[in-house]
């Protein structure tokens, strides 16, 4: 499958390759790289998460190399590879830190800390699991099969680590062992790309060990239908990879209840644990700006993690593969247009690691994780536009975009969208097979189109396009066949409350409720994108409204944006105060350092 994404996303992926990619690393005097060279690893006792960076580049870098055919950058990917592998001990270490504090050696019993952090904190496990995906994917790119060797090594020294040698991974990451468990994800990659079982006992040996950790116990909690929440420490990132690396599980060995576990997650972040704009947040009021909330917790100035974003991308990515449900393309899609684009500047350099519904753009500094995760996040998405299926072809993400696959049975296919998606729901869609054949077209219906109508060659097609779900068109299709989407994007309200209700018992027992808090806010969507405004009359920031209507949006105007490149804005006339202008979240408020961007308004306590 080759896939090419114009519009939005094509310019985000463009700026991606200009900028992050082409710049952090160029070889191995990268500062990044640098940390591996033996005098700096040996030196190195406690340090932070930095080696991480090294694996997440080649992971971006090899797939941006093979979309664009860039030969310069795929010379860099093998050169710091080849650097890296050459560095690899004969034990299979590849990490960046001092012989005392590898993962291979028992640390001191670890104190009990709100984070569930060892005594000794090190990255090394973390760092490697990054490695093996990234050594998996230049090999892929480049089909150099010491990468391969390489990345079985470190999964070798993994298995005999948590085996012969007597070292539980929960003792070695922070979150009660949260931050070591991702191993599973890469192990079970090791697995389907060598097909042998030590990986997928390596895989099953993490699972043992978290499970039988009381303060993590993934799978048990999972499956007794915990909230996120209350796994470990809740922290957001830590826990989607592991459920990434759960859900690789269940494609391993065909287990129901790994895919139940993860999809009770899945149901649960979806409903309690996202911005409007498709980011996984929390942090209100805690130790760790980066964990989830409670379940019932609303703020508008909770903090979404560019990482949490990427490995919620990643999670939709295995179950939208597990399943070919249209839930999880429709989460890929609107975490896209939204929280990912709206964290990246478009320099494609700068990355906000925080970004907030409510608050400040804050571009980062030269060592965060984030702007390695919003590098990887962008190079996920060609391969997510569109899919094979058994029996055709599904087409996952709108945006103008071309695609050649491969079907069964069919021969090669060739896609192509031609739309002003986001900002425009009329998508046309040219299906040219290599020749004349009958298969399917599964064109998701997004869950917010009500009455989308669908045609091929001008024709309506009955039967009603069901939002949430995929449309299938069954026919024989032909060269330059068009399928006309008509997506109706009507700016639609939506509603949040914080509200807190003090629970108590009479002395007969009778059961005594009564909510001591309660705050109304009022949001603006218009198809997958979500709305904000800058500083309200250019000093405020926020505003109580008073509205209209709470059941009937249309009050609310699409209007022509200044640059109508970049989509239309939406106008919000409330009651007794001049109209407020809403733009897309991405670009609200301007893509630049300290703007700001309001998503959500206090609404006026009478109007509930
Ligand atoms: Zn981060």
């Amino acid at each position: 499958m080759s896939v090419q994404l114009h519009g939005l996303l094509g310019e985000a992926l463009a700026a991606n390759h200009r900028g992050r990619l082409a710049s952090f690393i160029v070889d191995e005097t990268s500062p990044a790289i640098a940390l591996f060279a033996p005098q700096h690893a040996h030196a190195n006792r406690s340090g932070d998460w930095y080696g991480e960076h090294a694996g997440k580049w080649l992971y971006a870098a090899s797939k941006a190399a093979a979309r664009t055919g860039d030969a310069v950058l795929l010379d860099r990917v093998r050169r710091v590879a080849d650097y890296l592998v050459g560095l690899q001990d004969a034990d299979g270490y590849l990490g960046n830190y001092a012989p005392e504090r590898r993962f291979m050696r028992k640390q001191p019993p670890k104190p009990v800390t709100w984070d569930g952090a060892p005594q000794f904190r090190t990255w090394d496990i973390w760092t490697h699991s990054y490695l093996i995906l990234g050594l998996l994917e230049a090999r892929r790119h480049t089909g150099n099969g010491a990468y391969l060797d390489a990345a079985c090594r470190i999964g070798d020294l993994c298995l005999r680590t948590l085996t012969s040698g007597g070292i539980d991974i929960t003792e070695l990451g922070n979150h009660f062992g949260m931050s070591a468990t991702v191993l599973l994800d890469p192990a079970l990659e090791l697995h389907f790309a060598t097909g042998e079982q030590r990986f997928l006992d390596l895989a099953l040996r993490i699972v043992e060990q978290a499970d039988r950790n009381p303060r993590l116990a993934l799978l048990a909690q999972a499956l007794a239908g915990a909230d996120p929440s209350e796994i470990a420490t809740g922290k957001a990132y830590q826990l989607l990879w592991n459920l990434v690396g759960v859900a690789k599980l269940h494609r391993a060995t065909g287990d129901a209840a790994h895919l139940r576990a993860v999809v009770n997650l899945w149901r649960s972040i979806r409903d309690h644990h996202l911005t409007l704009g498709g980011g996984p947040w929390g942090g209100v009021a805690h130790r760790s700006r980066e964990v989830f909330n409670p379940a019932t917790v609303f703020s508008p100035c909770g903090y979404v993690e560019t990482c949490s974003i990427l490995a919620w991308l990643q999670l939709n990515r295995e179950l939208l593969a597990i399943t070919g449900e249209a839930a999880y393309a429709a989460e890929i899609e609107r975490s896209a247009y939204n929280d990912l684009l709206g964290a990246q500047a478009p320099d494609g350099e700068d990355w906000c690691y925080y970004s907030f519904p409510n608050g400040r753009r804050v571009y980062t500094t030269y060592w965060r994780c984030c702007k390695s995760s919003g590098a990887m996040a962008l190079e996920e998405l060609p391969a997510l536009a569109y899919a094979t299926a058994a029996d055709g072809v599904r087409i996952n993400l709108f945006g103008p975009s071309a695609a050649a696959l491969q079907v069964r049975d069919v021969g090669k296919v060739h896609l192509e969208q031609r739309t002003a998606y986001p900002f425009d729901g009329e998508v046309a869609i040219r299906v040219t097979p290599e020749r004349a054949a009958t298969f399917k077209v599964h064109v998701r219906i997004p869950q917010w189109a009500a009455r989308a109508s669908v045609a091929v060659n001008g024709a309506s097609i009955p039967g009603e396009a069901e939002a949430g779900a995929f449309f299938v068109i069954q026919r024989e299709w032909r060269r330059d066949d068009v399928i006309s989407l008509s997506l109706p994007m009507r700016p639609q309200l939506h509603f949040r409350t914080q509200s807190s209700t003090q629970e108590a018992r009479a002395p007969d027992d009778a059961p005594i409720r009564q909510e001591v808090l309660h705050f109304d806010y009022l949001a603006v969507t218009r198809g997958p994108l979500a709305y904000a405004t800058g500083l309200i009359d250019g000093y405020k920031i926020e505003e109580t409204l008073r509205v209209p209507s709470q059941t009937d949006s249309s009050w609310l105007e699409t209007l022509p944006a200044p640059d109508a490149a970049e989509g239309p804005d939406v106008r919000v006339t409330p009651l007794g105060r001049p109209a407020l202008v809403f733009s897309p979240y991405y670009r609200a408020g301007g893509r630049r350092d300290r703007t700001w961007r309001l998503t959500w308004m206090p609404l006026a306590p009478e109007s509930k």
